[in-house]
């Protein structure tokens, strides 16, 4: 047997969430040799191992990456422009979106800027929902970042003239040339980067795309053998589109055209009732659960305890910066257990260690990646972070009567903590730096981007009626 590792972690607090809670060690060792976890254990077991880098981690937490199962990356560029009002999309994002879809530059650096920040916080995977994805893999590429990454596939025209309530037109040629797109990305890039890339599917959501086009995707996702991450039930907008078009809502109109299995990824659940979210947990089909957006944007907590009650295969998302407005999993995580608590009025609903599931070991599953990540394993790929549970905000530490480390980690903990992150095996933070890029540069990077995108931006935003935030830029007292 080969003791010799690449990195060697002792005497930490080992999170590994193997089993069915967060599978604790005390004094525990992790190895790591190429990009694979190879030795998990106690301290005293590790002792005939040597490693080219061996890290005394007294004090700290070694947990796996955590997985933000749902973000719009390349909406990095204007966060904090749309909350605080109602029809947050037409009112708030949508003025901004077509000034900054027409800039790729501006894209790319929004996204740079916001995966970096979401990796400083212990974010290893990423589940990245946008477009132009065959560029916007190439962040995740320099960054290192694991990714599981699809085009945004609709059928909208370019120009929509569609009102508030109105059935939305589709613009075939338009659907085609971004599902195009979307098989273009899977051939270049599914399993490139070491298997560090993969590819799904992406179509937007139910409403914004003709059944034929569906059908097509999901046909081509079988053969592939690949998932489809879709918005599903996403707003009341979402429903009344359907109801228009098909007299159904989105659950059971995707169940008839056959779409609810393992391989979907169904993102919100918003607008769907308890028993439509407890159908869909039964077949199989995973919820990624956007706490913070979702309560931003609509003032909603989705019905992710009915999911809960046929299924583990629940994950969280961060969704996207104009409307969070934050890319944290450690904020996800606090605000899942917070919100569902005040929902049911009950303090012991969403505890912490479940909660720590939700971006991790059932994340992995709920995305597809169950075999390859999510717990501290032999075998499994070594995408671990470390936290330092020596800063004021989380410590001390208390294993004795009772451990309070997990709780920490979700109510206490706001990323900042992260001291180290490994990926595939390879360090791509190291004493809470950033190794590939140069973060001051891509911070100003997108400073000087979205100058260009604002001063844009006032014309289409001049044309929108009175919203709370011009309110505050015109109200001296606000
Ligand atoms: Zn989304």
């Amino acid at each position: 047997m080969d003791h010799k590792l690449n990195i060697l972690f002792l005497h930490a607090i080992v999170i590994t969430m193997q089993g069915k809670g967060v599978g604790i060690i005390e004094d525990g060792a992790v190895g790591i040799k190429g990009d694979q976890i190879t030795f998990v254990g106690k301290s005293d077991d590790a002792k005939g191992y040597t490693a080219e880098r061996v890290i005394l981690a007294e004090n700290k937490v070694i947990m796996p990456g955590l997985i933000d199962a749902h973000i719009h990356s390349g909406d990095g560029l204007i966060r904090g422009v749309s909350q605080d009002l109602n029809n947050w999309m037409q009112h708030g994002i949508w003025p901004f979106e077509q000034v900054l879809r027409q800039d790729e530059d501006a894209v790319l650096k929004g996204s740079l800027m916001n995966i970096m920040e979401a990796m400083k916080a212990g974010t290893t995977t990423f589940c990245d929902f946008d477009t132009p994805m065959t560029k916007i893999v190439e962040n995740h590429i320099q960054l290192g970042t694991r990714a599981r990454v699809c085009e945004l596939i609709s059928e909208l025209p370019k120009e929509s003239k569609t009102g508030i309530g109105e059935l939305y037109e589709f613009d075939p040629a338009e659907g085609n040339a971004k599902y195009k797109r979307n098989v273009e990305l899977y051939e270049e890039w599914h399993g490139k980067a070491n298997g560090r890339i993969t590819c799904m599917f992406g179509p937007q959501g139910a409403d914004m795309l003709s059944k034929e086009l569906l059908l097509e995707i999901k046909n081509t996702a079988d053969k592939l053998q690949t998932g489809i991450h879709m918005h599903v039930s996403q707003g009341d907008r979402e429903i009344n589109q359907m109801i228009q078009r098909y007299g159904k809502r989105t659950i059971p109109f995707l169940d008839e055209i056959g779409y609810l299995d393992t391989s979907l990824m169904a993102v919100h659940l918003t607008e769907a009732t308890e028993n439509e979210t407890r159908f869909l947990a039964k077949t199989g089909a995973g919820m990624v659960l956007c706490s913070g957006s979702i309560a931003i944007i609509d003032g909603l907590i989705p019905p992710s305890a009915a999911f809960l009650e046929n299924s583990n295969r629940l994950a969280l998302g961060s969704d996207q910066a104009p409307g969070n407005n934050c890319n944290n999993m450690f904020n996800e995580m606090k605000f899942t257990a917070i919100l569902n608590k005040c929902k049911a009025k009950n303090p012991s609903v969403f505890p912490a260690w479940k909660v720590l599931r939700m971006a991790t070991i059932d994340a992995a599953h709920a995305i597809g990646l169950g075999d390859e990540i999510g717990s501290i394993e032999v075998g499994k790929k070594a995408d671990i972070i470390m936290v330092d549970f020596t800063q004021p905000c989380i410590a001390p530490i208390i294993h004795y009567p009772v451990r309070n480390v997990v709780p920490n980690l979700v109510y206490s903990a706001k990323g900042s903590e992260v001291e180290m992150v490994i990926i595939d095996g390879k360090v791509v933070i190291d004493n809470y730096k950033v190794i590939s890029v140069d973060e001051k540069k891509v911070v100003s990077d997108a400073q000087q981007a979205v100058l260009r995108v604002s001063k844009a931006t006032g014309e289409p935003f001049s044309r929108i009626p009175d919203t709370p935030l011009r309110e505050m830029m015109n109200n001296e007292e606000l």
